[in-house]
């Protein structure tokens, strides 16, 4: 194994960390023989990040890139030092390391399919906040290494709508591993991520078992039982697990034998927990998710579910994700309606 394509020569503390557990990484030129340089043009910041910087200093967009500026100055990436989250970027190849072992090119437009909380990154200049859509525009550089996998951006979607399905890409990816046809399926949040696994929940399924939609929004709930994306939905608070374990049980006539917990804030993991059946697989997302709440949360109910956390990356992940996107005509507007594509 070789250290320096886990990217451990960019951290400078503490030492011996690897970059995503980093404090402070070193984002300095130039690069090494091993890395990639591009030329960032656009931060998708994850959602639970973006929210608890908006929740912190307001709507406020020059207030909104002072914040990200100050995070990425002093800790030579943008993890959210609150939430622990990041996001990925798009920007185009500028440099190749002579030992890069890849098949990109300089000037190949590319996305992140790492973190932003293990890239080195530098803002030069933030050049616009989307407050709508979790993206902020800069100028500035990040620096990739062989562990750290990256994608060319597909040139039949738009670019910002592409770039938003890639950053919850990983989701979609583990509900095609836990899903079965005749399983009764929960989706707990049905904003970026929540929809990608009620496409990929529908595909499993087709019109086997049964498919639930929970957020706290109406009309986006409708929207999605329309186009035939769930077979039951309800308005629920994430963070009131009986009252929404009571809803699961109504529209389930029982507990579900998978629950996706993609929403985007804190203190929702016994909502996902009680609404499960013993035997079943809770699969928790939301990166506001605390191990330790729902560990032993699941403990004190006396609940027997397999809890998964949302590893953001399974093979194939980036391809399934943009196929969704591809044949499923409400997923590809939503997502071009959330990434303000045309
Ligand atoms: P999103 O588009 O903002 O969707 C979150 C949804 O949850 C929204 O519809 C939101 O409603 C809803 N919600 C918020 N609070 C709620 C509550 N109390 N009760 C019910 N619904 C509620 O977010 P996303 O981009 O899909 O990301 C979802 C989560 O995945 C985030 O925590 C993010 O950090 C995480 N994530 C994980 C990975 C990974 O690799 N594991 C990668 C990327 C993102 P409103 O719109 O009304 O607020």
């Amino acid at each position: 194994m070789n250290l320096r394509d886990l990217g451990v020569h960019r951290v400078v503390a503490p030492t011996g960390a690897l970059p995503q557990a980093a404090e402070r990484l070193d984002p300095s030129l130039p690069i090494g023989e091993n890395e990639v340089l591009i030329d960032v043009e656009t931060l998708n910041i994850d959602s639970a990040s973006f929210h608890q910087i908006l929740g912190e200093v307001g709507r406020d967009e020059d207030a909104v890139a002072r914040r990200i500026q100050q995070i990425v100055a002093e800790r030579g990436k943008m993890q959210n030092p609150v939430t622990g989250s990041g996001g990925m970027l798009l920007g185009r190849v500028a440099e190749v390391g002579s030992a890069w072992s890849g098949t990109l090119r300089p000037g190949d437009r590319v996305a992140t399919l790492v973190s932003l909380t293990l890239t080195p990154l530098a803002i030069r200049r933030v050049v616009r906040v989307r407050l709508d859509a979790d993206q902020v525009d800069i100028e500035g550089h990040a620096v990739l290494w062989p562990s750290a996998p990256m994608v060319r951006m597909p040139d039949d979607l738009d670019e910002r709508l592409a770039l938003a399905v890639l950053d919850v890409c990983g989701a979609p990816a583990q509900v095609a591993r836990l899903v079965r046809p005749g399983a009764k399926v929960v989706v707990l949040g049905t904003g970026k991520s929540g929809l990608l696994c009620l496409a990929e929940a529908r595909r499993q399924l087709g019109s086997t078992g049964r498919l639930v939609a929970l957020d706290r929004s109406e009309a986006p709930l409708r929207a999605l039982a329309d186009a035939g994306l769930c077979d039951a939905w309800a308005v629920v608070d994430a963070t009131n697990p009986t009252a929404t374990a009571q809803t699961v049980n109504e529209l389930l006539g029982g507990l579900a034998d998978v629950v996706i917990n993609t929403v985007n804030v804190e203190r929702s993991e016994m909502s996902a927990i009680l609404g499960c059946r013993d035997g079943g697989t809770v699969y928790f997302f939301n990166m506001a998710t605390s191990f330790a709440r729902a560990a032993l949360g699941a403990e004190g109910v006396g609940r027997d579910a397999t809890l998964i956390i949302g590893n953001g990356y399974a093979p194939g992940h980036a391809e399934l994700a943009l196929d969704l996107v591809r044949t499923v005509p409400f997923v590809r507007d939503a997502f071009g309606r959330a990434a303000g594509a045309a």
